[in-house]
């Protein structure tokens, strides 16, 4: 019997096949047909101390029995009221606000129009938006606009909106960059924003650039009075070495998007976070000044749960240390395919590798990509390839054997798989 269910970026005409995950632990699913696979991209980057941490777990059900859901405009609860608090005590001053909502996408959505709302409240209207080239803020209109334009997106681009897009900052070419945006901020149709992933360009192929480079791009907007969006969906929560990869280069944002770990992966849950600028602006008698965003589960109370003992988690237990030893294990691993004569631009961030099997300019569309799922899947991995660009992106737990396997059958496919 054929499923109902539409899967996303899944081709269904090519009809491969969909495992049915039964249950997980830390690292590693177990699906229906008795198959026990190494989850090596963290679920899709969301997954951070492992799955079902018993934490999590354990305030969920707790949570269950007390409060499901209530509407948050004008109302609120206790889960809620800590988890800003506690976000507060550990993100960087002036970060003062904390708007909820329910995905990434749905962060970054708020970020933009938190902007917009900034210079229109303060009499000033700005309207454009600076980005990088190879972004990826999200799948909806406004996160696909500020988004690098493809094959993903086609189909919708006549209703994208415009932006202003800075030439990604390669390792050596990063003043063209800086120069673009200092040009852009000197026009006199100022940009209300820049939106940037920092350090890392996720789903663009897991692209790295220089904490310098992100402090200069920081600095010009300072300097401009433009805001600063950081879209920290992926790289919070240790992905790149810190909580937040903005740590690394001393940078605090005006505007800072957090997701996929911030219930350490187990439920839904998002948060936008602003300066006391952005939200004074939104502050008046004018109920017309408002912040008009909101979506039926904005801080959910067991999402919120969830986030609260994934917060107690940092705090009390050594995340970091944790960290700081996958991004060696990770690093010695890398090493044992850095020079392989098919492997280039092998790169590391903190928990996250990279590099190209194969042409290294191969096409997010070549065929290989499928090709290489196939084969990872074969061998009993999660590991999903952006075209040729291989990453692994473990949840944190992830044991020495399984990291093994992951660059074992990577190594294995550049001899099978890879021209
Ligand atoms: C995943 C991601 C998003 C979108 O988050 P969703 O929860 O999938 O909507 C936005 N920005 C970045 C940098 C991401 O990696």
């Amino acid at each position: 019997m054929t499923s109902p269910v539409w899967h996303p970026f899944t081709q269904h005409g090519l009809e491969q096949p969909i495992p049915l995950v039964r249950s997980a632990e830390g690292a590693v699913l177990h699906t229906e047909d008795g198959r026990r696979i190494v989850d090596a991209i963290s679920s899709w980057w969301v997954t951070t101390h492992g799955h079902c941490h018993p934490r999590i777990m354990a305030a969920i059900a707790e949570q269950t029995k007390a409060l499901d859901q209530i509407i948050f405009a004008g109302w609120t609860h206790e889960p809620a009221e800590t988890l800003a608090r506690d976000l507060l005590a550990m993100m960087p001053a002036p970060l003062s606000h904390v708007f909820y909502s329910d995905s990434g996408s749905t962060s970054v959505e708020v970020a933009l129009k938190m902007a917009l709302g900034y210079w229109r409240n303060i009499g000033k209207p700005r309207h454009r938006i600076v980005v990088l080239e190879h972004s990826y803020h999200g799948d909806t209109i406004g996160g696909m606009s500020v988004g690098e334009r493809g094959v993903f997106n086609q189909a919708y681009a006549p209703l994208l909106f415009d932006v202003e897009t800075l030439p990604f900052p390669r390792a050596g070419a990063e003043q063209a960059t800086l120069d673009r945006l200092e040009a852009l901020c000197r026009d006199d149709n100022k940009p209300a924003a820049l939106i940037v992933e920092p350090l890392l360009l996720g789903a663009g192929g897991m692209l790295i650039y220089s904490p310098e480079t992100l402090a200069a791009m920081r600095e010009i907007c300072a300097r401009h009075d433009v805001l600063f969006i950081a879209d920290e969906v992926m790289t919070g929560w240790g992905r790149t070495g810190t909580l937040l990869a903005c740590e690394q280069a001393g940078v605090v944002p005006d505007i800072v998007c957090l997701s996929k770990g911030l219930t350490g992966g187990a439920v839904p849950l998002a948060v936008t976070m602003a300066t006391p600028a952005i939200f004074e602006a939104h502050r008046s008698r004018d109920r017309a000044d408002m912040f008009f965003h909101s979506s039926s589960y904005t801080a959910n109370p067991i999402a919120c749960a969830a986030a609260n003992a994934n917060l107690a988690i940092w705090r009390e237990e050594p995340v970091l240390d944790g960290i700081a030893d996958l991004g060696r294990r990770q690093s010695a691993q890398l090493e044992r395919l850095r020079d392989h004569p098919k492997v280039s631009n092998a790169r590391q961030i903190g928990t996250v590798t990279a590099m190209e099997l194969g042409d290294p300019n191969g096409a997010y569309m070549s065929d290989l990509g499928p090709r290489l799922l196939e084969f990872f899947l074969s061998r009993d991995l999660l590991l999903r390839p952006l075209g040729n660009t291989v990453y692994v992106m473990p949840p944190y737990c992830i044991a020495d054997d399984d990291l093994d396997r992951i660059y074992g059958a990577i190594g294995e496919a550049l001899e099978t798989i890879v021209a």
